[in-house]
């Protein structure tokens, strides 16, 4: 079996299939595994995470994963959500003493960046949303509609989008309202916000994203297979309508009974020919697939600026402040640490693709001073801008349309990725949901089913009556 591609779709891929008895051989392209959710090392032996990465309580398959290849204590669970807006207002999402889908009522009443107006809006937007257990007639339309159309179907105030609809879904879409589709946007508030009480409970890694993957390769070898990095695919060999072989530099070729391409859908693309999409017509549609960015920018401090371990912050072009240095315990990820290491998140960060680095991090300064007051006094030691083009793929109105099945009509041939149809959008768990489908549907062809997709939380309190 070869799997290629070693980010979170071919490393669930590749360790459910090891666990199912199969010699799973992973070729990885570069020196590390993780794939966009990974870290890595500064010359200065800084460790430093390709992004800021966070998961929420309704990631069943993601976290069964990470306790799979044993990170799962290497993720704590946050309760309480912080907000806090230019004027200082601040505002908390944290589950009450109520049942779901009351159980936020009390931290919404008293969040103070909202006005009343705001609130109810948002309120009767909900009701349609639990009315209609999480998925409104509208959603159905053919191509979809988007999650702005949504929303002003629904007469949202002004500020409800901007400071609540739009904060909460650009960060976990990475998506303007305008280019997403609502049934994403939908959903996301259905299980995170309303079905259940845990749902949204925010999971950060407490060490650098690399660390998480430390279990993937003992699992795969110790059951006999192996895992090659610094070793790209170059070409895939398809005849007679089943794959062939996969070839490597130097003319080197492999072959197995079955392979699960794992690969973002740009570099599946690249790799389709036309015979491939003759076999296969989901593979024609990979281009037409869009890409968002996200941009992050690292500040290391000279002394402590941040007690909180992560902040929310409305109206400024920053959306997260995390502060690693709490989250990984007072180190840097491996050394204790003085000072402070802050990392910034912009999602859907269109405007910053052009931007001058030095540009970003002074507009950048200017927002976490003016947020956190201590910084202002503080010397800010370095800075990096790390800006991801083609962070996730867009989850633009009717996107679900062109993502490929796991299952292909090439013998031989699976595929796995955040782009695969999982009914999930480009996230760390929909990209796990894509290799336990691969997995699925290997194991299927072979005659030998097994199950490995987790359920979704389950909705519980009053909403456990209602659907
Ligand atoms: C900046 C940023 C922030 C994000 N934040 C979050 C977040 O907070 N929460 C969340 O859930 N998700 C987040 N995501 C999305 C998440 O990282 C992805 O959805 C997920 O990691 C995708 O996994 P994947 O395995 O499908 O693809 P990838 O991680 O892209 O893995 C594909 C792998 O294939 C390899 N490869 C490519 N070409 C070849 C080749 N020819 N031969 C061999 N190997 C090859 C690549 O090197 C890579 O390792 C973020 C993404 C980015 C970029």
């Amino acid at each position: 079996m070869i799997v290629i591609g070693g980010g979170l779709a071919g490393l669930s891929a590749g360790v459910a299939l090891a666990e199912a008895g199969w010699r799973v051989r992973l070729f990885e392209q570069r020196p590390f595994l993780g794939g966009r959710a990974t870290s890595y090392v500064l010359p200065d032996g800084e460790h430093v995470d390709n992004c800021q990465h966070v998961t929420l309580g309704c990631c069943t398959n993601l976290e069964d994963f990470y306790r799979r290849v044993g990170s799962a204590g290497k993720i704590k669970f946050f309760d309480r959500l912080l907000f806090q807006d230019p004027q200082g207002r601040t505002g908390e999402m944290e589950a009450g003493m109520l049942p779901a889908p009351f159980h936020m009522t009390g931290s919404f009443a008293s969040f103070a960046p909202l006005t009343l107006a705001d609130k109810r809006s948002i309120a009767r937007a909900m009701l349609d949303i639990l009315r209609a257990k999480g998925h409104t007639p509208d959603l159905d339309v053919p191509g979809g509609i988007s999650m702005l159309q949504w929303l002003k179907r629904r007469r949202q105030t002004l500020g409800a989008i901007e400071r609540f609809w739009r904060v909460v879904l650009v960060s976990a879409l990475d998506e303007e309202l305008d280019r997403t589709d609502a049934r994403f946007g939908v959903d996301v508030f259905w299980k995170a916000f309303l079905s259940n009480r845990s749902g949204y409970r925010m999971g950060v890694p407490a060490v650098p994203l690399a660390e998480l993957y430390d279990g993937c390769k003992t699992e795969i070898e110790k059951r006999g297979g192996e895992v090659n990095l610094r070793m790209p695919v170059r070409a895939i060999r398809v005849e007679g309508g089943a794959v062939q072989n996969v070839e490597f530099d130097g003319g080197r070729f492999e072959t197995a009974d079955a392979y699960v391409f794992a690969l973002p859908h740009q570099a599946m693309a690249e790799l389709t020919d036309e015979e491939m999409k003759r076999c296969e017509p989901g593979l024609a549609n990979l281009e037409k697939i869009g890409a968002a960015p996200i941009t992050g920018v690292h500040f290391w401090f000279d002394r402590e600026v941040m007690h909180e371990p992560f902040v929310t912050l409305l109206d400024t072009t920053t959306q997260w402040i995390f502060n690693k240095t709490a989250l990984y315990g007072g180190s840097n990820g491996t050394v204790k640490q003085s000072g402070q290491y802050l990392q910034l998140v912009i999602s859907a960060s269109y405007d910053l693709l052009q931007k001058p680095r030095q540009e970003i991090i002074d507009l950048c300064l200017r927002e976490v001073q003016q947020a956190l007051p201590a910084a202002g006094d503080a010397k800010l030691l370095k800075a990096t801008v790390i800006k991801e083009a083609a962070a996730t793929f867009s989850p633009q109105p009717g996107v679900d349309l062109l993502r490929p099945k796991q299952e292909t009509k090439i013998r031989r041939m699976f595929l796995a990725g955040d782009w695969t149809d999982t009914g999930w959008p480009a996230t760390m768990e929909g990209a796990v949901r894509s290799g336990y489908l691969a997995a699925e549907a290997v194991l299927r062809s072979a005659g030998t089913p097994r199950a490995f997709l987790q359920p979704d939380l389950p909705p519980d309190g009053l909403v456990a009556w209602l659907v």
